[in-house]
């Protein structure tokens, strides 16, 4: 970074706005920036004023127009509220908090994917976060969470892999699974255990095996880091129940490899942020076919109705995802934000 705070303070101050400009992947702090750590103060996860400036200047005009006219606008409320204090120990039961955040409670054992609850995602300012506003309101706050047995990340973009969310997840019989060379961004120590699974590798979790299989995505945080890993999972129970989880992902043939003589219960399945990004996000249609390649028998469609991270509109990923299910679309377990499921 450049010693001349003038220039990136002024841009911070006066964003110029290109309106015909739209956010990419590679420019907004919903998915990486141009900071480095060393910026970050302690724990509380402040920022010096060079890395405020640096943050600023990095991002993209757009960003700060989206910014701006976020202000205002108010979160709408979750439609629902899921109870999962009262899911029993047997069988496997499902929420949907938002974004690509699932609860799950597989045999009495409780897990969560890539736990994003905060009304922004982006930066760490001390108290307040730079970033994209939510949507819609988390189905849970974390106070309101049972306890986790087991946190899985499936990677490093700043709308899967929220430090606030996590650090108030930290706990010593918590543990976490996430993708190679992405456990730095996070408190690591502070968690029972953090595992991370490179494409192929498993690991086992109290009744659960977890194993890490190659998706179509990419893993930087920020501009350069473009080293860390991105990851989908099978999960499966001693009980024989199995899930995916497919993180991120644009169109892949991987998914034919997961199908075994078991069909998978539930498929969570990203659905959203496809246009204009359809190189790293699949499409509903694709979303389906490529969960119906891994042998699911039921879908919870995820990334979607929560972050505004594309062009296209609120309701058509879901409303896609319905025609592209046609006649099946009883198959579609979870429509909208925090629906809860028994399997
Ligand atoms: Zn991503
Ligand atoms: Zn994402």
């Amino acid at each position: 970074m450049s010693g001349d705070l003038a220039s990136p303070v002024a841009r911070f101050a006066e964003p110029k706005i290109d309106s015909a400009q739209i956010l990419q992947p590679t420019a907004l702090p919903g998915y990486h920036i141009g900071m480095r750590r060393r910026y970050w103060l302690g724990g509380a996860g402040a920022l010096t004023a060079a890395g405020l400036a640096n943050a600023a200047y990095r991002v993209s005009p757009a960003f700060w127009h989206q910014f701006s006219r976020e202000i205002g606008r108010p979160v709408m409320p979750t439609p629902l509220i899921p109870n999962p204090k009262q899911w029993p120990d047997r069988g496997v039961y499902a929420a949907w908090l938002g974004h690509s955040t699932v609860l799950l409670k597989i045999d009495g054992f409780t897990l969560i994917t890539d736990p994003v609850l905060g009304e922004r995602v982006g930066i760490e300012l001390g108290l307040f976060t730079l970033g994209i506003k939510r949507l819609t309101a988390p189905a849970l706050r974390t106070y309101e969470l049972p306890a986790i047995d087991l946190v899985l990340l499936s990677h490093a973009h700043m709308d899967h892999m929220d430090t606030p969310t996590l650090r108030s997840l930290e706990s010593g019989k918590t543990v976490v699974v996430t993708s190679p060379k992405t456990s730095d961004i996070f408190r690591a120590a502070r968690f029972k255990q953090t595992h991370e699974l490179a494409w192929g590798e498993r690991v086992r979790v109290g009744p659960l095996e977890i194993r890490a299989f190659e998706v179509n995505h990419w893993g930087a945080r920020m501009r350069s880091d473009t080293y860390r890993g991105y990851n989908g999972y099978v999960i499966e129970s001693d009980g024989g129940r199995r899930v995916l989880f497919a993180g991120d992902t644009a169109r892949t043939g991987a998914f034919r490899q997961l199908r075994s003589s078991k069909p998978f219960d539930l498929a969570i399945v990203p659905i959203g942020a496809y246009n204009p990004w359809i190189r790293f996000h699949c499409s509903p249609e694709e979303a389906w076919s490529m969960g119906n390649d891994a042998g699911a028998e039921r879908f919870l469609p995820v990334h979607h109705q929560t972050f505004q991270l594309s062009r296209e509109p609120l309701v058509e990923p879901i409303e896609r995802f319905h025609e592209a299910a046609g006649r099946e679309a009883g198959r579609i377990a979870v429509h909208t934000i925090g629906q809860e499921i028994r399997l």
